[in-house]
């Protein structure tokens, strides 16, 4: 189990690890992940420490899935994809590697991006 004083995402929240940020309200932080694997390619987190869907509360998940539409239509802005894919990987069987729950936001920009 990854404590909030290892976990990499808490410090980009408290600032202590630098990140590009693309949207933050009380509740929520969205930044662009530091491997894209498209232009845009954007974690948005809750910014209280909670690993993975099996622990997410109701308010934390409220809070970080109010904020998607806001961040999906300012992606859309400033980088004019044609489609966007929202992934969320759970444990790491599952793929997870950074234990604070997080939604990749990965904007498409057709055939040749380069993803999937
Ligand atoms: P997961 O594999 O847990 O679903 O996704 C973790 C994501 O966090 C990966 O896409 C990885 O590139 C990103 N990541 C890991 N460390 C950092 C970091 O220090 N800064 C940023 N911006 N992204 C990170
Ligand atoms: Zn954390």
């Amino acid at each position: 189990m990854t404590t909030k004083q290892d976990c990499i995402f808490c410090k980009i929240k408290s600032g202590d690890i630098p990140a590009a940020q693309v949207y933050e309200d009380d509740k929520v932080l969205a930044f662009l992940d530091i491997s894209q694997v498209t232009k845009g390619h954007t974690l948005v987190i809750p910014k209280k420490h909670e690993e993975n869907v099996f622990e997410l509360s109701e308010e934390t998940s409220t809070a970080l899935f109010s904020a998607v539409p806001k961040i999906a239509r300012a992606l859309k802005a400033a980088y004019e994809p044609v489609g966007l894919n929202i992934l969320n990987n759970n444990g790491e069987e599952a793929g997870q590697s950074v234990f604070h729950y997080h939604l990749h936001l990965i904007p498409r920009y057709g055939k040749g991006d380069g993803y999937g």
